[in-house]
């Protein structure tokens, strides 16, 4: 085969994964288009609240701007990010403050291909109380999301501390809240992130309606293991994906969140 020749079939590769890229990119904005309004819909942001994201490739991320209602997002305005510099490398606006919390979640897991931060009300009236969303309301939702959804201590956003607190925990947790804040989930695209946080939110409407009940009965602590196996099996949770290398996450589910931060740091030095 002639150099030419050669050339040209090289040439046509570039030309094709290049138009994929572009596909794709064009695909991933409709799709933060779309969760956005999703998000807005469901009254989970007010003002400028809440930002999403998706992964484009190894080293960059799509993101909302800064400052937009998510209900007037459109596609021209998302921004390209570089997840290890943390730079806007293209599009018209202003990066969030709030983008480490994001960025963490990329650097941390290789599976995670979306983020979503919002401030669902009822989720984030128990971020304000200090009281942690359960899980054990249903076997399910220990299936969906593990054995808790922790809720991280107060951090001002934008700050190492609050970056800090989403590496830890993003190593176990697919969803989290923050302090006196809102919630952030994870998945291996926008749909799931959003499923997780449609469920934190469902999770914490059940449980203020049991405590208003005055009765709140979760399930006994020891079907928790058998259902963190049925999670591993559906491919979900630390365990299944071996990567980062938590041992067993069950060993935290009982502390208090002031001692889960340092044990979780202390696993990861281990390991
Ligand atoms: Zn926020």
């Amino acid at each position: 085969m002639g150099l030419c020749a050669r050339t040209r079939i090289a040439s046509s590769f570039i030309t094709e994964a290049m138009r994929r890229g572009e596909m794709n990119s064009q695909a991933l904005r409709r799709e933060i288009v779309k969760y956005c309004q999703r998000t807005w819909d469901r009254g989970w942001v007010a003002n400028h609240d809440g930002n999403l994201s998706v992964r484009l490739d190894r080293n960059r991320i799509l993101t909302t701007p800064t400052a937009f209602s998510k209900k007037e997002v459109r596609e021209e305005d998302i921004l390209t990010v570089e997840i290890w510099t943390g730079k806007v490398v293209s599009g018209r606006h202003k990066a969030f403050s709030e983008l480490s919390l994001h960025v963490e979640c990329y650097k941390t897991r290789d599976d995670v291909n979306a983020v979503l931060h919002a401030h669902p009300p009822v989720a984030t009236a128990f971020a304000v109380a200090g009281i942690e969303v359960e899980t054990r309301i249903t076997p399910e939702a220990v299936v969906s999301l593990g054995d808790r959804v922790p809720l991280a201590p107060v951090a001002i956003p934008g700050t190492l501390e609050s970056a800090q607190q989403v590496r830890y925990l993003c190593n176990v947790y697919d969803a989290m809240m923050l302090g006196n804040h809102g919630v952030l989930t994870c998945g291996t695209d926008l749909e799931q992130a959003y499923l997780r946080c449609e469920l934190v939110e469902h999770l914490a409407r059940v449980q203020r309606n049991a405590m208003l009940m005055g009765s709140l009965r979760l399930i006994p602590g020891e079907w928790v293991p058998e259902l963190l196996n049925k999670r591993k099996k559906a491919g979900l949770g630390p365990e299944a994906r071996k990567s980062p290398p938590v041992k067993s996450p069950r060993t935290l589910s009982q502390l208090p969140m002031d001692q889960l931060l340092p044990a979780l740091v202390q696993q990861l030095k281990k390991d």
